[in-house]
């Protein structure tokens, strides 16, 4: 397909750590699939990690270095995909700052996925003005690019949902296009913006290692990337069941069976593992725990064997973010100037290089 005529998708992470196996189930395994089928932008919401760590600007830095090297690792192929800094693309701050009209106040701070996070990061209300803001932010990620579709894990289908309201809302103020207008008409009926779907995949919500909460770098459950297999086998220990015995019938509605059924391949020993778990037919939650260990370090392996491919070389990474930004900066240039001028803000062209 003709890069020019393949849908195109956004999507991203925030550098607040290494990755782990819930961005990759949740996002970056589908990334990796579409990287033919589609025009890919993979943005590192550098400026979002300052709404909460604005104190960590150099930890910020080192982790985009991290991301990079992790998405290399998982198979994003910088010759078919571009990778850039959220910081970089000047079009987004500023699309943001336009965007910010166009939403309630109220409306942005009911936003599920922002109290959730309040209360999971305890932040209380002491949090930045930009925390909020950076719902609006996200937004104009997806936006700037004019994204058809954007792989994420579950949290983040609430962000969807308002930069559609978003993008229905600028095309019928600024293009004429219809409040009766079908989602999916909005581009044809002149409107700047497409209204993008949330591509949620088959693991919406990968549980961490506590076996309650979202697997997530900041509370402590996350299998990463780099995790050796002792690692791996420690953490999975650490997955708690409440069962007591390898002759109890057990529940396979938990979260040892959560993990069975993403990472055990085999369709029949998933079915031989459940049967004998629900019966409590001799089979302990140790002996699951290190059998889906070992099935995780085999995913790890060839990612672990890329990723220090790259390790240590800096110049490479700052190469690939370089030529990814500018991609960036092409694609969201041609948006901004479409919006600036349905919005009655283009006064004059303009130009932005890299000396
Ligand atoms: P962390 O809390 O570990 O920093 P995060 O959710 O804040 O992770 P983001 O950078 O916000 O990380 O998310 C990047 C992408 O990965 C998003 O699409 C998010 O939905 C997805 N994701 C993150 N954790 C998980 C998970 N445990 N299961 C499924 N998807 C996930
Ligand atoms: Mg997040």
């Amino acid at each position: 397909m003709a890069a020019k005529n393949r849908p195109v998708v956004l999507t991203g992470d925030t550098p607040t750590g290494q990755l782990h196996l819930g961005h990759y189930f949740g996002s970056v395994k589908r990334r990796v699939e579409m990287q033919d089928s589609h025009e890919c932008y993979f943005l590192l919401a550098n400026m979002h990690a300052f709404t909460t760590r604005a104190d960590k600007s150099e930890e910020i830095r080192n982790d985009c270095f991290d991301i990079v090297l992790d998405h290399l690792a998982m198979g994003i192929d910088p010759d078919r995909s571009s990778i850039f800094l959220q910081t970089e693309v000047p079009a987004i701050s500023e699309l943001t700052y336009l965007f910010a009209m166009l939403l309630p106040f109220n409306r942005v701070l009911r936003n599920p996925t922002l109290k959730d996070e309040i209360k999971v990061k305890g932040l209380g209300d002491n949090y930045s003005f930009g925390f909020p803001l950076y719902a609006v932010g996200q937004t104009a990620d997806i936006l700037a690019f004019r994204a058809h579709s954007v792989p994420v894990g579950e949290d983040q289908v609430p962000h969807l949902e308002l930069t559609r309201e978003v993008a229905r809302r600028f095309n019928q103020m600024y293009c004429g296009v219809s409040d009766q207008a079908e989602d999916h008409e909005h581009v044809e009926l002149g409107g700047v913006f497409p209204v993008p779907l949330a591509d949620v995949g088959k693991i919406g919500r990968l549980v961490g290692t506590d076996g309650v909460n979202k697997m997530s770098k900041s509370l402590n459950n996350a299998i990463l990337i780099t995790d050796t297999p002792k690692q791996v086998r420690k953490k999975m220990g650490k997955l708690y069941t409440g069962r007591q015995s390898p002759t109890d019938p057990g529940d396979t509605d938990n979260a040892l069976f959560h993990y069975v059924d993403v990472f055990i391949e085999d369709p029949d020993r998933i079915a031989e593992l459940r049967d004998r778990y629900s019966r409590g037919d001799n089979i302990g939650d140790g002996e699951i725990k290190v059998e889906i260990a070992e099935s995780i370090s085999k995913l790890l392996e060839p990612m672990q064997e890329r990723r220090r491919a790259y390790e240590g070389d800096r110049d490479r990474i700052l190469a690939i973010l370089k030529e990814g930004s500018e991609k960036a900066i092409a694609s969201t240039e041609a948006t901004l100037n479409a919006a600036k001028e349905a919005a009655n803000l283009h006064f004059f062209d303009r130009t932005i290089r890299y000396s």
